[in-house]
């Protein structure tokens, strides 16, 4: 077992806290360091290894043997839609399910890296089913995961009829290979401003309340989500009616939002402990946002929140401007009442 107080503190209540607080990459970071940033991109951990080569091998591998060839794809029919479906609850179960059973039923690294002590919610009547867990499986099963394939048959057939810009790997390799290597950055972008888009008053108590009735979060409550915000949130890989593309990387781009969310900002863990490894979650920045919901509404890798005013890297002075700024927000909002 890693000892935790190594690299955060214990609250009275339990709560850990890491000391290395949330940052952007240094892409961003002024005087540039060309040494930095390669670390970054080619360092263990770092931007390739291990979460984007994961979530991209599972994607090669989806297009290779798992996705009905574009001959197929070309016509709609809704036995190969059924087929992706089926693809995509299995690996939601399996990541969501596996992470649950494991740090939340078997407790195989009991509370350690854990930023909240408490488990999921029971007998709370905020949640379907009086159950957080239970909640959580209704919203990611039956709207999250339909949604998500709507848009991979969409785009898949998009790309076999041309309506998505599609490009030949034996002719363009390198642009191709970028273009999927950054697609979780784009993610990052188009999240940041979805999401802000989420937390408007009237289209969050339509919508986005559901999402947040985790204040402590757990795996499954990654894209436990109403069915609008679903809508908001798998859409980015329209991005292909302007950039051009290969179906891959719609599967890579939907896959990555479909089980990301499982294991970053929701999983409840600083760190995955696999023997004596701990594998980083980067997961305390979204954490805060659904502890304080009027912060971090990007992941921090690209320092949206911090153009924004909206940063919050867990430290007591960002919780202080927090609580100014929402002071300022209820004063402006009295005002025009
Ligand atoms: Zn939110
Ligand atoms: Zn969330």
């Amino acid at each position: 077992m890693i000892d935790d107080t190594k690299f955060g503190s214990r609250d009275k209540r339990g709560d850990w806290k890491p000391f290395k607080l949330s940052s952007n990459i240094p892409f961003f970071d002024w005087p540039f360091s060309i040494k930095n940033n390669l670390k970054w991109l080619l360092g263990i951990p770092g931007y390739i290894l291990p979460w984007t080569f994961f979530y991209g091998l599972i994607a090669i591998i989806f297009w290779v043997y798992l996705t009905p060839p574009m001959e197929v794809i070309k016509s709609f029919h809704y036995s190969w839609f059924l087929y992706l479906l089926i693809r995509n609850l299995l690996i939601t179960i399996i990541c969501a399910g596996g992470l649950h059973f494991f740090l939340y039923i078997k407790k195989s690294q009991g509370n350690a890296f854990k930023f909240n002590v408490k488990g999921m919610a029971k007998n709370n009547k905020n949640f379907l089913f009086n159950d957080q867990t239970k909640d959580n499986i209704f919203w990611s099963l039956v709207s999250g995961v339909p949604i998500w394939t709507a848009y991979e048959a969409f785009s898949l057939w998009a790309f076999a009829n041309g309506y998505f810009l599609g490009l030949e790997w034996t002719m363009h390799p390198i642009y191709l290979g970028l273009t999927f290597l950054f697609l979780p950055l784009f993610r990052e972008v188009h999240f940041y401003f979805v999401h802000r888009l989420l937390h408007i008053p009237f289209i969050y108590n339509f919508s986005h309340y559901v999402h947040h009735k985790n204040v402590n979060p757990g795996p499954w409550s990654g894209i436990a989500m109403h069915w609008f915000e679903h809508i908001l949130y798998f859409s980015g890989t329209l991005i292909h009616f302007i950039i051009p593309a290969h179906p891959v990387h719609a599967v890579f781009q939907l896959l990555h939002a479909g089980i990301g969310p499982l294991f970053h900002g929701h999983i409840g863990f600083d760190k995955i402990q696999i023997g004596k490894l701990g594998i980083d979650t980067h997961s305390h920045a979204h954490y805060l946002h659904h502890k304080y919901f009027e912060c971090n509404y990007a992941d921090g890798a690209i320092p949206l929140d911090k153009m924004f005013g909206t940063f919050h890297n867990g430290s007591e002075e960002a919780k202080e401007k927090m609580v100014l700024r929402m002071q300022q927000r209820m004063k402006k909002m009295k005002t025009a009442k």
